[in-house]
């Protein structure tokens, strides 16, 4: 099959910090190539495929610079499409993502038109939508568990949940139907409403818990974001590069030292974290002094897990107590380093300012207390309920944006409904329903609701 170089915003605008210009087709990996200033004069038309790779976006033509971004190759068959596929990770304001689409555009790609991507994945790889989806997690899973949670998308738990409700949706439509053309009762109409009433609960109910468990997956695969906070020459750094050395740290080709935040992902102990080091950005300053509490606090409200580290050989400061202040109600692990050292710290004081927080003492010089500090981050994360596992996860954006209006949809069914808005108005809200569920599993674009309920109900007996 032959298709020209597609591209498009795979993110959802405006969402998050960091967005995703997507490519597919035989020019993918020439056209981010041309754009691409790498480190060392590395070219990612020599890449291997499925990597990550750190550099610069620049006009072929003036060699300004664009973007800084991350670039993931991935060679066809084993792709989203199963055409050679790029992915740009750009910053995630709208004027930086359109920016780097535009020049790709510049390159010889074309826009995709809504669903395109989709379209390919279809044509080329015969799978369900739902099920593509899951291979382009499956690239991107940094655990094993995110891994676990791709494969279980990939058998299609969420797919056979999608087809359960929908079917549900479809039956009461068809009975609906039955209803309006053969009507049994005199009030078929407060039945109806009744009927749609019962279903449409059900139905809010189960969208509910899918979208409740989309926020862990999206931790899952994304990785917990996970700051480094304390005094200059507490062992902030340290920290970082010894829960890199014990674990496999999972994205290597980030050279930390380029970017204002040293960034790592790491596995510890099936939690995937991305750690990322303040400090790095001025090590003789302190982030509160700089920008104080109020600031910094707003630096940390993005990260889902604060090590807090404190110098176990030197009194308690006033910097320390901001920092406390500045995490406050956040989850937070208080660290004691340097215990190799002689003792200057207040333990008491710092017991008292942990409170409910987790507290470890570690000497990252002789290694000791590494294990306990790892511990406690798993057994942080895993208090909540992920540690079931048979959950189904929700980590598609996509997904749970559909997932998201179609909750809308049935919320607005039930409105109607309490309204005792006419029956045909509430089906469409229905109707629409189970086409946006369909979308997840790449349904309804072709069939219509009609010949679905042709082939399942017979309704003119
Ligand atoms: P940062 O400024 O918070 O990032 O601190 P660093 O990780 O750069 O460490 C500052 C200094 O403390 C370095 O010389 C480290 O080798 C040393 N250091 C880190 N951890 C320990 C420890 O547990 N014991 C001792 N004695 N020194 C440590
Ligand atoms: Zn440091």
């Amino acid at each position: 099959m032959e298709f020209d170089t597609i591209t498009a915003i795979s993110t959802p605008m405006g969402e998050g910090a960091i967005a995703i210009v997507r490519l597919s087709g035989d020019e993918a990996f020439a056209i981010a190539d041309r754009i691409y200033r790498g480190p060392q004069g590395k070219r990612l038309i020599d890449a291997t495929s499925h990597t990550i790779h750190y550099g610069h976006l620049v006009q072929p033509k003036t060699g300004d610079t664009v973007e800084e971004v991350m670039i993931s190759i991935m060679r066809g068959p084993k792709t989203f499409t199963r055409e050679d596929v790029v992915e740009i990770n750009c910053h995630g304001g709208i004027v930086s993502v359109n920016r780097v689409l535009q020049l790709v555009l510049s390159q010889g790609a074309r826009l995709a038109e809504p669903g395109e991507f989709t379209k390919r994945a279809f044509l080329n790889g015969r799978i369900d939508l739902s099920q593509a989806e899951a291979v382009m997690d499956l690239i991107r899973a940094k655990t094993d568990k995110a891994m676990n949670m791709a494969l279980g998308q990939m058998e299609g738990r969420l797919s056979q949940l999608i087809r359960k409700l929908r079917q549900e949706i479809l039956e009461t439509l068809a009975q609906v139907e039955v209803n309006i053309d053969y009507p049994e009762y005199d009030d078929v109409e407060e039945m109806t409403h009744r009927m749609f009433l019962e279903k449409a609960n059900l139905v809010k109910i189960e969208l509910e818990k899918l979208l409740r468990t989309s926020q862990q997956g999206k931790i899952l695969r994304d990785g917990l974001s996970t700051v480094i906070v304390g005094r200059p020459n507490v062992g902030k750094s340290s920290l970082l590069n010894s829960l890199v050395q014990e674990n496999k740290a999972i994205v290597t080709d980030i050279p930390g030292t380029t970017r204002d935040v040293i960034e790592e992902y790491v596995n510890v102990r099936g939690v995937p974290l991305r750690l990322l080091d303040t400090a790095g950005i001025r090590e003789t300053e302190d982030i509160v002094e700089r920008i104080g509490v109020e600031r910094s606090r707003a630096v940390l409200k993005d990260a889902d897990l604060i090590l807090l580290v404190l110098n176990y050989s030197d009194d308690l400061t006033k910097e320390d107590e901001k920092l406390f202040e500045a995490v406050s109600g956040m989850d937070v692990i208080v660290i004691v380093n340097k215990t190799d050292l002689p003792r200057k710290i207040n333990l008491n004081r710092v017991e008292e300012l942990t409170g409910e927080h987790r507290l470890v003492t570690t000497s990252l010089l002789e290694d000791q207390g590494v294990d306990e500090l790892e511990e406690a981050i798993a057994s942080l994360f895993f208090a909540g309920s992920l540690e079931t596992g048979d959950l189904t996860y929700v980590s598609n954006s996509r997904h749970i944006a559909l997932l998201g209006q179609a909750l809308q949809s049935i919320e607005d069914a039930i409105e109607a409904i309490e309204a005792g808005t006419p029956v045909d108005l509430v089906q469409i809200d229905f109707t629409k329903a189970w086409e946006l569920l369909g979308e997840i599993i790449g349904d309804s674009v072709h069939e219509g609701l009609i010949n679905q309920l042709f082939s399942q109900f017979c309704l003119g007996k």
